[in-house]
């Protein structure tokens, strides 16, 4: 595998021309002022009165409709929901296509379920940062970055690629290195990540214990502080330094306990489970399931978002976390 660095980088070719950033969400901001403090002439394409118009502007920068934004740029970033794309692409932003500009996104569910048809004559490329919007601002801002993934889709102008590693490069991505990926790659390995291990699994989890120790008559709290709580102290540890960081730290008894029954619970059955999740993201059913639950007003969405919030550990841990000072809000960014 080939890491791309700043040395690989021409960044010359991006700031050559006018940026226009879509949308002034999490990684549109931190993309647009990044560009912008590495010399890149920024404009953000917004919606009108929305809160990222008035943010943009409170952030110096200069801000657009959507459709204007793009008239005027050859390299196009649209940082919307991925939802939103589909209807922003066709009525603002294909009209004001030329040949040789670039349409670049963060995630590739758009391209890839192409739920977008670019004409032949323009890049379609991603710069995808491992990491959200405010970490990518942050990291800029202190000479670092976050490393990205990069993939060229389209390649209309014979620079597409150059253009890509120019924009991770700008927006402090070449920094931590930069590694290039196809859109199905990315898409299919994200969609998998977070429905299977970071978001589906890891709260499926948390939850399946918690409900057993309180079936079994423990205390909720008890169970909240062994099987929310706590995992972040395993994260972090997994984060710094993999398993090994982990086993590290760990008593004797945690780590014969995780051989003997982590794999009690995480099994070959479990594994068979992410095969069908993987399989359902790669032949189009969860993005199809999607769209359509977004075209019905989301009503299971909403529904099933219900529940999570309804579960008896958000209770115990709405009290628990109140008297945890470090964990109000602001906590952390006010002076000690
Ligand atoms: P986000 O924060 O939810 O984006 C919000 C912005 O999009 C706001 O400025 C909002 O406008 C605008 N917007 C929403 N719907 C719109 C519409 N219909 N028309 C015009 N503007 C609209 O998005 P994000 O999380 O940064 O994600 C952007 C892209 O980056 C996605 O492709 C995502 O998959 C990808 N990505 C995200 C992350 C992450 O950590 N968040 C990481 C890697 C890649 P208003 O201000 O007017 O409401
Ligand atoms: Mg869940």
């Amino acid at each position: 595998m080939k890491v791309y660095t700043e040395d690989d980088a021409s960044p010359e070719i991006v700031k050559s021309a006018p940026v226009a950033v879509i949308g002034y969400g999490s990684q549109g901001r931190a993309h647009a002022l990044n560009l912008k403090n590495s010399g890149c002439d920024v404009v953000v394409g917004v919606r009108e009165g929305g809160p990222g118009a008035k943010r943009a502007a409170e952030d110096a920068l200069e801000v657009a409709s959507v459709a204007k934004a793009c008239a005027g740029a050859k390299l196009i970033a649209i940082l919307t929901p991925d939802m939103s794309h589909e209807k922003i692409f066709n009525e603002e932003v294909a009209p004001h296509l030329k040949a040789g500009d670039a349409l670049l996104f963060a995630h590739g569910f758009t391209v890839l379920y192409g739920r977008v048809q670019p004409p032949k004559d323009v890049d379609v490329i991603m710069v995808a940062p491992k990491g959200p919007g405010d970490l990518v601002r942050r990291e800029y801002e202190r000479g670092r970055g976050v490393p990205c993934l990069f993939a060229v889709h389209q390649d209309a102008s014979g620079n597409a690629k150059e253009k890509a590693l120019a924009y991770a490069s700008l927006i402090g991505g070449a920094t931590a290195g930069a590694i290039e990926t196809t859109f199905k790659e990315e898409t299919e390995t994200d969609l998998f990540g977070e429905q299977a291990v970071l978001c589906g699994g890891a709260s499926e989890l948390v939850i399946a214990g918690f409900e057993t120790l309180v079936e079994a008559g423990y205390q909720p709290e008890i169970a909240y502080y062994e099987c929310m709580h706590e995992l972040k102290l395993i994260v972090d540890l997994f984060y710094e330094g993999g398993l090994e960081g982990m086993h590290k730290f760990i008593s004797e008894t945690a780590k014969y306990g995780d051989f003997v029954s982590g794999p009690r619970v995480i099994n070959g059955e479990t594994k068979q489970r992410m095969r069908e999740v993987l399989t359902d993201i790669q032949n189009g059913n969860f993005a199809h399931d999607w769209i359509m639950e977004n075209q019905a007003g989301k009503v299971r969405y909403k529904q099933m978002l219900e529940a999570d919030l309804n579960h008896p550990i958000e209770k115990t841990g709405k009290e628990l976390r109140a008297r945890m000072p470090w964990l109000q809000p602001g906590a952390n960014t006010k002076e000690a």
